[in-house]
């Protein structure tokens, strides 16, 4: 039987009327637009869908969903490669609508509800010349990335966005409203920090906020036959790098064209403009580049930089680990795959991790990673589903490829849907345990497990 024959039209009324929200389900007008996600690859048929408007609204569908026997997901901003922010044949909790936003400009700080946007956030935030680490583009949703940890431009001088959070708003198992805090529940507040959407529905999430008007960022592309040179350079830049500069590498294709390879360095500067100019000079000297485009721009502008090359709705598989070194094996390797690479929109990237996020202890988060080092990221991304074989397999053959050089971290926001329970265990680290046991007591039946899961049955 399946979940949608269980479920007489009577109930879905009586759901629908208890919302402020709307409920959609298979053809209605906007359920099919409502059920995709970024990535085209995930193809997943709620039996009802949940558009909420409200707390009350969340509430009510997880009483709902736990009584009908209906497998739960949770859409914050629909962004993650694995796809878990959709149920087949389960009740999706739709936080699309829910957009509010208040900056308390004296304190420095910001609310935001569960569907909004980085985009939205940074614009927010900008009107009083303020900002925290969002992602590395725009169009991710602020839940899901930092219940996932949130790394990004900020983080060398600010820390991950979960390094930033001061409170979430909780929706658990039982359908109560928690408002958590380090003080109010302490080790909610710690799992909340990096142990991603294993705990309840965080329906909005309160960001210490920094000031920051304008950054000093942008690209700088060199000929793919000068990738050695560039990366053996990035290398050893990024060994003195002052807090404010965050730079990440990448063998990319110039946008528009299959054969322009690149080796490319993002820049993001968050300091005063005359030490921007001081530390960015090194690297505009480097080499012989056929492109410099690096000037000051608002924040808000930096965040979208690399958004063209993530069109919503192309399909996504990504796999990356962290590795402390570039040595000149991998990075050799690194060129030596990238010239095999099936599509042009598929990039290997290096993201340097320095500063404020490294000096956050271990255990002080759930997140564990605060090496300095790098995260190798494959980010493959391509257009034709005939092509789907090929770069799955591409991405899976060069991750092998790299395994002897990787640490044994992986970073959790990253994960395709066939990263399981060993991969899991790599993200949490030595936080695993203490993370098993916040879940048995908050979740115990393991109502919110479609997510990188942490199994409250599983032993520690
Ligand atoms: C193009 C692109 C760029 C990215 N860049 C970065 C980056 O720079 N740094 C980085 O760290 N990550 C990055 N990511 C990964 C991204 O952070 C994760 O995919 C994250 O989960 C997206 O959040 P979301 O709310 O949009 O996701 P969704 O797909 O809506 O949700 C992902 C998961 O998070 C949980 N979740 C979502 N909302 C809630 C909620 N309100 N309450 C409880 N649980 C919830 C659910 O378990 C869900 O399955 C990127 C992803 C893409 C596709």
């Amino acid at each position: 039987m399946t979940a949608l024959a269980v479920l007489d039209a009577d109930r879905i009324d009586t759901l629908a009327a208890s919302l402020s929200g709307t409920v959609l389900q298979s053809g209605d007008d906007r359920y099919e637009a409502a059920r995709l996600v970024h990535n085209g690859l995930i193809d997943k048929r709620p039996a009802l869908i949940a558009r909420c408007r409200g707390v009350a609204d969340v509430s009510a569908a997880v009483a709902f969903a736990r009584e009908a026997g209906l497998e739960i997901s949770i859409r914050g901003g629909g962004h993650s490669i694995a796809g878990r922010c959709v149920t087949n044949g389960g009740l999706m909790i739709d936080l699309a609508e829910m957009k509010g936003t208040y900056v308390d400009p004296q304190a420095r700080t910001m609310r935001a509800q569960g569907g909004v946007l980085w985009s939205e956030f940074n614009r927010e935030a900008a009107v009083h010349g303020l900002a925290v680490t969002g992602g590395a583009i725009a169009s991710t949703g602020i839940a899901g990335f930092t219940l996932g940890g949130g790394l990004g431009w900020l983080m060398g001088s600010h820390g991950l966005a979960a390094d930033n959070l001061l409170s979430v708003e909780l929706v658990t198992a039982d359908g109560a409203v928690l408002n958590v805090t380090d003080e109010s529940e302490p080790d909610l507040f710690w799992a909340l920090r990096g142990g991603g959407g294993n705990f309840g529905v965080a329906t909005s999430l309160e960001y210490r906020l920094h000031p920051l008007r304008e950054v000093v960022g942008g690209l700088i592309a060199h000929p793919f036959e000068a990738a050695r040179d560039v990366l053996r350079f990035y290398r050893e830049f990024t060994e003195s790098v002052p807090d404010a500069l965050t730079v990440f590498a990448g063998l990319v294709s110039a946008p528009g064209s299959a054969h322009l390879r690149l080796a490319a360095l993002v820049v993001c500067h968050a300091g005063p403009a005359e030490e921007a100019q001081k530390d960015l000079a090194p690297l505009r000297d480097f080499g012989e580049p056929i492109l410099v485009e690096v000037g000051p721009m608002p924040y808000p502008v930096m965040n979208t930089l690399l958004d063209d090359g993530f069109p919503r709705g192309a399909l996504n598989y990504w796999k990356s680990s962290f590795v402390e070194r570039l040595d000149d094996e991998l990075i050799d390797l690194a060129i030596e795959r990238f010239d095999t690479t099936p599509s042009p929109l598929n990039s290997i990237l290096f993201e340097h991790f320095h500063g404020a996020v490294t000096r956050v202890g271990a255990s002080d988060t759930a997140v564990p990673h605060r090496e300095v080092g790098y995260n190798l990221l494959l980010p493959s991304v391509w257009l034709d589903p005939a092509d789907t074989e090929a770069n799955v397999g591409w991405t899976r053959a060069t991750f092998d490829l790299f395994s002897p050089y990787f640490a044994d971290r992986r970073w959790l926001n990253y994960f395709s849907d066939d990263d399981g329970a060993d991969a899991v265990r790599a993200a949490y680290g030595p936080n695993y345990d203490r993370l098993l046991e916040v879940k048995r007591r908050y979740d115990p039946e393991n109502v919110f497990r479609l997510n990188h899961n942490i199994d409250p049955v599983a032993r520690g």
